[in-house]
């Protein structure tokens, strides 16, 4: 790509609804390339890793106003360090692990906002809840109080064709109205965390209101 970091989040930016919020995953990328992407408007990031991230977030303190978001697999001992580094957690992908994060954000007086991932069609390589098994854990997701469970996060397995992309995250957005009808007091389905940099045009057709993208912001990641 020969275009710049800003160039490309000038374009990518206006081609998208306003109401959808661009998260510039910076996984693998310097804290340089943050810095640019920042300079051209962006205050959201995604990072996979808590080690990794840390370091970044150490070397770009004075830019107070980003919110960080994990979109990455969250092993459960660095839920605590997930929680004190990042303002989103998009990557909550089962109910150990949503106990645990509750748990900490009260000892640490917290309110972290989180997604729920769910898997819309049985896929071995991710993590994640199947429809059926979140939706026997709502009652139980219910009783948290303290994280902000504000919606659901998706990823389609690979290897689909762009009709069967498309469905899985219209499948996503159905299911969000579905839980949200059901009016439990604790958890929000506002938010549909889906679209990478090969699929999110399908995900903001679909209804996407955040979409997570790398490779076509900062370039291939080596
Ligand atoms: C890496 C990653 C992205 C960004 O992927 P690109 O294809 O580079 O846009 C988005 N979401 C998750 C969960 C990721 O791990």
């Amino acid at each position: 790509m020969s275009s710049s970091i800003s160039e490309r989040i000038v374009t990518i930016r206006s081609s998208l609804p306003t109401s959808v919020r661009l998260i510039a995953v910076s996984k693998q990328v310097s804290a340089e390339a943050i810095r640019s992407a920042y300079a051209a408007g962006i205050r959201d990031f995604g990072e996979s890793r808590i080690q990794e991230a840390a370091i970044k977030q150490a070397e770009l303190q004075d830019l107070p106003d980003i919110t960080w978001h994990f979109i990455g697999h969250l092993q459960s001992n660095k839920a605590k360090k997930a929680i004190e580094q990042f303002h989103w957690i998009h990557s909550v992908d089962n109910l150990n692990l949503a106990a645990r994060l509750e748990q900490l954000a009260q000892q640490l007086g917290v309110s972290p906002q989180v997604c729920l991932q769910v898997k819309i069609i049985p896929d071995r390589n991710k993590s994640g809840w199947s429809v059926s098994e979140l939706l026997a854990d709502l009652p139980i997701l219910n009783q948290y109080k303290t994280l902000q469970i504000q919606g659901l996060m998706t990823i389609p397995p690979l290897g689909l064709n762009q009709p069967e992309i498309l469905s899985v995250f219209n499948q996503s957005r159905e299911l969000a109205k579905e839980i949200e009808q059901q009016n439990w007091s604790h958890i929000k389905m506002h938010e549909l965390s889906m679209g990478m940099s090969g699929d999110y045009e399908l995900a903001v057709e679909a209804g996407a209101t955040m979409v997570r993208l790398g490779t076509i912001l900062f370039g291939d990641r080596s």
